[in-house]
């Protein structure tokens, strides 16, 4: 039986851009996936009750609050203004340590909405809370960064490397099998941000904590995903992370690399990546994203506009989940032109790029092809219309039962003080700003969603 797509997603017009051109390189299956026409895809779940009814009014009212405020460049701009006054070492009235009440109105705020909690007792108590709502696992993140622009820090190589250690036990303590682990090596601290920059492996005190690390994960059937950076950093980490690859992906992957999909590098990494996990015979963990650091990278590493890099995005993730090689993801040679195994992260708020990934999979499944392990990921706080959409899909694929490929959401959640995740909120509002065309969308969907409780509770719907 060939069953339609059961997608939840508004698909903006822009989708239908999408033209596939990529061409055969010696590859057992082409690469010729038919348009994607998303737009005729309506979710019988979507018709009984909306994928939004799933969360709790207070959590629905909260991010109409926040998309709202933020949508606003006035507010939005105040946002920052008081962030960056927050971020500053020597803040007094808005330092969050040392003012109660502001302290108090942000981890009430944007601090729930974006992170998990300061402790293990908040952190696992959002965590039951995302796995009641419906998603297959978390990705949990320690909010440890060192940024390139602050300079010298005043902690010791040893201090540092006890830090990372103790947040990345904390957090895999905290997870459950299945669940995922993020991190960023740079969070090791300012010398392993200059060996990842220069190319250069880790100290002998670094790999040890990064080898019990990850056995401590793999003893816990936990995935880690090391971030991507800046590209002149990400040699490094890719150096690092292949390693860890090569020794305990033999089985399925449990490390994967970060590839950024606005870099042009991307599509050769991958290729480079694929014939070394060929070679070696091990899994390659992908986890793709567009990229975060679009400002600071030169422009000549980035594709020239938004279109491209979604176009690049698109055609990666059609290529590896067909684990057919193309125009850009290319063998090493032609006459090795065999597809490694592959496990994909596909770690997006875009709804045609996950609309288009998941019609490849329901066309695979109802042709019963092999399918390669998928998940989806969306921060906490972000795009809830879309995780939402996915559980509502994983639902109703459950109950058809055979030819069917159930979606696997994950909600990515960071944890740790709120001093320490004020970094990451920061790269939030940010990241907002930028997109402020989608979180017009999830502003919408949040209020036709409290619009449509206000009439059930008077009897109107
Ligand atoms: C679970 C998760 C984990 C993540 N981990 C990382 C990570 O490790 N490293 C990292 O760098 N990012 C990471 N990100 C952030 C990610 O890279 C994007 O910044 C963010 O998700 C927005 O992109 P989008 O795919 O959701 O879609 P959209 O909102 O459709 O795309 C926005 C993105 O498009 C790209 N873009 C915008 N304008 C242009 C232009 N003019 N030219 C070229 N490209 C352009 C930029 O990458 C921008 O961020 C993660 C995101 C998620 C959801």
């Amino acid at each position: 039986m060939k069953r339609t797509n059961l997608l939840n997603f508004k698909t903006p017009a822009r989708c239908c851009r999408y033209v596939h051109n990529s061409t055969l390189h010696n590859s057992a299956t082409p690469l010729e996936a038919p348009p994607v026409t998303m737009t005729s895809y309506v979710s019988p779940v979507a018709k009984k009750l909306p994928p939004l009814s799933i969360l709790s009014t207070s959590s629905v009212l909260r991010s109409y609050l926040i998309t709202r405020a933020t949508s606003s460049p006035i507010l939005l701009g105040a946002c920052f203004a008081v962030l960056k006054q927050m971020l500053r070492p020597n803040a007094v009235i808005l330092s969050p340590e040392r003012n109660p009440l502001l302290r108090w109105i942000f981890k009430h705020t944007f601090y729930t909405q974006f992170c998990a909690g300061e402790n293990k007792t908040e952190v696992r108590h959002t965590l039951a809370d995302v796995r009641k709502t419906g998603y297959s696992g978390v990705i949990l993140e320690y909010a440890l960064e060192l940024l390139q622009e602050d300079g010298a820090t005043k902690k010791t190589t040893a201090e540092e490397i006890a830090v990372f250690r103790k947040g990345m036990l904390d957090s895999i303590d905290m997870a459950d099998p299945g669940d995922f682990v993020a991190l960023k090596w740079s969070g090791l601290g300012e010398e392993a941000l200059g060996l990842l920059n220069k190319g250069l492996p880790p100290t002998s005190e670094m790999e040890s904590t990064i080898l019990e690390v990850c056995d401590a994960a793999a003893a816990k059937d936990i995935a880690l995903l090391p971030g991507a950076e800046l590209e002149i950093t990400n040699q490094g980490i890719d150096a690092w992370t292949l390693n860890l690859q090569r020794k305990y992906n033999k089985q399925k992957a449990l490390v994967y690399t970060t590839y950024q999909a606005y870099l042009c590098s991307t599509p050769s990494r991958i290729s480079r990546d694929l014939a070394v996990a060929q070679n070696d015979g091990f899994t390659l963990g992908v986890k793709l994203v567009r990229g975060a650091y679009l400002a600071s990278e030169p422009k000549s590493n980035v594709w020239p506009s938004k279109a491209a890099t979604d176009e690049a995005f698109d055609h990666i993730v059609e290529a590896l989940l067909r684990r057919t090689y193309t125009q850009l993801i290319q063998p090493s040679s032609p006459y090795k032109a065999v597809f490694p195994d592959v496990a994909l992260l596909i770690a997006s708020h875009n709804a045609p790029s996950i609309a288009k990934a998941r019609e490849i999979r329901v066309q695979q499944a109802a042709n019963r092809e092999p399918r390669i392990l998928c998940t989806y990921a969306q921060l906490r706080g972000m795009a809830d219309e879309i995780s939402c959409g996915l559980i509502a899909d994983a639902r109703q694929e459950r109950q058809a039962g055979v030819e069917v490929d159930v979606p696997r959401p994950y909600k990515c959640a960071t944890w740790g003080t709120v001093g320490e995740c004020l970094h990451f909120l920061y790269r939030r509002a940010a990241e907002n700003q930028d997109a402020a065309g989608r979180t017009v969308e999830t502003r919408r969907a949040m209020g036709l969603e409290l619009w449509r409780r206000v009439k059930a509770r008077v009897g109107m719907s």
